[in-house]
């Protein structure tokens, strides 16, 4: 076991997300303690203390964002659950979903009285069927129990949830993609400032967390801050979820306490390589993360101080893993060909500089590049740097720029040969 849980302590079973077995192990007792002993900005100032950082993928503190919200008496103030998880060989969030969603309706309850919201909002891409109606069954039996709505726990506090299921589109989960969104418009995302916190959904002040984050929210409640930061290390606090895939021999999701050892997660938990295979570089956490060589990550620990200076991140959690014999331009070729397909068109660097970058690798794939093609295409990852609405933008450059620092050679050697290095395989056959 990757150290210590705080999520997945419990044992997954067929009826683990049920109202009935969430309530034999404690559920909903902490919103009860705290509606009854606590004032919101107690809870607040608790996950502020707790040190949490955000799991979708910036890694910024929760209670830094809820910070900026002050709640008004009177106002309408809104939480987003971010469930739309579109990030290739990211899935964590769906685990919780259906397996937990009882914890993710209990944390946004307590979340809610924390900011002096009345609506919150589960947005769920469209797609996730089980993970849908397993949230949106949760719902229905905490509105049955009268955990939902008027006068909870015999208090003024009420809360309605509704979730909305968006149409699958990677732009929906980003924070001002997903807000537009939910009031019925194309989900273009949209420039900041204002924060949404200040002015949000419908104009209204708003705070948007990633579905793992606020599923820590309940347990740093229950134990206390202090409790909570025994776990990890001083800087990245608590747990992460991974969602492993690739050429691992264990693919799934494993909660990992931060600053545990990245080889020994990889080598003994994870099961080793596919096939017994020679790993050739990992994608640490979601595919604009810059991927890492072996030796890279040898000496390193599951943790943002440690895996940031290496010159990537930990980001979301999708950590993919990719043996020798692998193509790395074909692997080029597919993460250019998302980015293409989901940019949303709204900025101009991103809508023609991921179409650039698509057609000069597929240039590349069909033999017919040029030498010139590979500075062409750090060129374009530079020019879109910083100059887009979103993070999108950079997003497809960090994910090219990581290859091609890593891996030019089998550029250079696929537009010399007009061929690959490695026969075009993104299969492991070792
Ligand atoms: S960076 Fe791309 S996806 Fe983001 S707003 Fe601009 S065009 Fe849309």
């Amino acid at each position: 076991m990757p150290g210590r849980q705080l999520i997945m302590n419990f044992e997954v079973t067929p009826t683990s997300h049920t109202f009935e077995a969430y309530r034999s192990r404690g559920g909903y007792a902490t919103i009860e303690s705290t509606l009854k002993t606590m004032q919101p900005a107690d809870v607040t100032k608790e996950v502020a203390d707790s040190g949490l950082l955000g799991h979708g993928g910036a890694a910024f503190p929760v209670g830094r964002k809820w910070g900026v919200m002050k709640p008004i008496p009177g106002e309408i103030h809104y939480l987003c659950a971010n469930a739309d998880e579109g990030e290739p060989g990211t899935f964590k969030d769906r685990w919780i979903l259906e397996n937990a969603p009882h914890l993710l309706v209990e944390s946004m309850l307590i979340t809610s009285y924390a900011l002096g919201v009345r609506h919150a909002f589960v947005y769920i891409r469209g797609e996730f069927d089980l993970p849908w109606r397993r949230i949106q069954g949760a719902i229905d039996e905490a509105y049955a129990a009268g955990l939902l709505g008027a006068k909870l726990f015999g208090t003024e506090f009420a809360l309605d949830i509704v979730v909305y299921r968006g149409a699958g589109s990677y732009v929906c989960g980003e924070a001002s993609g997903l807000i537009t969104s939910i009031e019925g418009r194309k989900p273009y995302p949209r420039n900041r400032p204002p924060r949404l916190t200040v002015r949000g959904l419908f104009q209204k002040p708003t705070v948007i967390n990633n579905v793992e984050s606020l599923a820590n929210i309940t347990g740093i409640v229950r134990m206390g801050a202090a409790e909570f930061r025994k776990v990890g290390t001083a800087k990245s606090p608590g747990t992460q979820l991974i969602s492993i895939s690739g050429h691992i021999a264990k693919p799934g999701v494993y909660e990992v306490e931060y600053g545990y050892p990245w080889a020994k997660f990889l080598d003994e938990d994870c099961g080793g390589m596919l096939h017994g295979a020679k790993m050739k570089c990992v994608v640490p956490g979601g595919i604009s993360t810059k991927v890492l060589t072996r030796p890279e990550i040898e000496n390193l620990t599951l943790s943002h101080e440690s895996v940031n200076p290496a010159g990537s991140g930990l980001g979301s959690g999708g950590m993919i893993i990719i043996a020798e014999g692998t193509c790395m331009v074909r692997l080029l070729q597919v993460l250019l060909r998302f980015y293409h397909h989901e940019s949303c068109g709204q900025c101009t660097p991103c809508r023609e500089g991921m179409g650039w970058m698509h057609r000069i690798i597929d240039r590349i794939v069909e033999g017919k590049g040029a030498p010139e093609d590979i500075d062409r295409l750090y060129a374009i990852s530079h020019a879109n740097d910083g100059t887009t609405i979103c993070g999108m933008g950079d997003a497809a450059g960090y994910a090219t720029v990581g290859i091609l620092n890593k891996f030019r050679d089998e550029f250079e050697y696929y537009i010399t040969n007009k061929r690959s290095k490695c026969d075009g395989r993104l299969e492991c056959l070792a």
